[in-house]
């Protein structure tokens, strides 16, 4: 196994690290996931979509292949007639993503993620999630993950469970645990946000941060206020979304030709720009968020421009856009590149 820096080492140094999520999306998009349950059978059904797609964000410039086990969790996979499959499932996904990572030089971090059993009402489900953490974990560590991911919580105790499991059975992992942010800038108990993640940094987490559910937009300015409460590493992958503060996440967000809410089908009419990923991802570092990346949405390119505005140096950054040698683009282009640019462009009322 090749000897990459690890997050706490990059960290203490004062790097940033660059983190491509979103695998379950892109993975839909490309017609190998249910848009519906997204549950992560492809894993097993067609594993070297997964493989090449965890290559394809490493050579965009992602610092750490996650291994894709979002949703392959006990409780999901049940709903899908597939709990059998679960062991081989989570192992498949990691061996992958830790022969990626050793091949491109990247960390490689186990993945768990909201268990859909926990219920604030019912404290047995805290148990029940435990259960699933734990045998998660378990396999990630056999698997040899740098460190472990738990995303997209809710709840503040979901969160607190899955970091005190880590604790418990990941053998000293670091820890990275994000709050998914929705419409409201409280966790499901009413705590606020910023709040809520400064709790699980006194716990011990390694980076606290958000991720999914808003786009950049709406994320910014909770990220202003996380980053003045916390003291540690902070991180933030919103989802390339263009939500608006009267549609604060992609579950709320709204076609703009017809004003029907978009998810899950229909969030592409909604999708960022590059530009707007990459003054994010400026805004981003100028705020001093040392842990940054994209979720649901999420495509080699575009984490290629948060990738670049952290400085960071991949295989694919040779070809990041570029029109300097475009025939009809580039300054001084000729007279014909000019007549085709009027005509593409439709810069005249009428031709010729
Ligand atoms: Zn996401």
């Amino acid at each position: 196994m090749a000897t990459v820096k690890g997050l706490r080492e990059r960290l203490r140094d004062g790097e940033t690290v660059v983190c491509a999520e979103g695998y379950m999306w892109e993975l839909e998009r490309r017609g190998f996931v249910t848009c519906g349950d997204f549950t992560p059978e492809v894993v097993l059904d067609y594993p070297e979509r997964v493989k090449s797609l965890y290559e394809e964000f490493a050579w965009a410039g992602s610092d750490v292949v996650e291994a894709y086990t979002y949703y392959g969790h006990r409780e999901k996979l049940k709903a899908i007639g597939r709990e059998g499959d679960l062991e081989s499932l989570n192992l498949k996904a990691l061996k992958m993503a830790r022969e990626v990572a050793d091949a491109n030089g990247c960390l490689m971090a186990g993945n768990i993620c909201n268990t859909t059993v926990f219920d604030l009402a019912d404290p047995g489900t805290v148990e029940m999630a435990r259960g699933m953490f734990k045998e998660q974990i378990e396999w990630a560590l056999k698997a040899g993950a740098d460190y472990i991911i738990a995303e997209t919580f809710s709840a503040l105790t979901e969160a607190k469970t899955a970091l005190e499991a880590i604790q418990q059975y990941g053998n000293g992992l670091p820890a990275v645990i994000t709050m998914a942010t929705y419409a409201y800038d409280v966790t499901l108990e009413g705590v606020p946000l910023p709040e809520a993640l400064r709790q699980l940094e006194l716990m011990g987490a390694d980076v606290v941060g958000l991720n999914c559910g808003r786009g950049p937009e709406t994320m910014l300015p909770l990220l202003r206020e996380v980053k003045q409460v916390c003291k540690g590493p902070v991180a933030a992958l919103p989802v390339p979304v263009r939500t608006t503060s009267a549609e604060k996440s992609m579950y709320s967000a709204r076609d703009p030709r017809d004003g029907r809410l978009v998810f899950p089908e229909d969030v592409a009419c909604r999708q960022c720009s590059r530009s707007d990923i990459r003054q994010f991802a400026q805004e981003a570092r100028r705020l001093g968020v040392k842990y940054i990346g994209l979720c649901c949405g999420a495509t080699p390119a575009l984490l290629r421009e948060v990738a670049q505005v952290y400085g960071k140096k991949a295989r694919l950054s040779k070809y990041a856009p570029d029109t300097s040698r475009s025939f009809y683009l580039k300054a001084g282009a000729s007279e014909s590149g000019l007549t085709m640019r009027a005509f593409m462009f439709g810069e005249k009322d009428a031709w010729p």
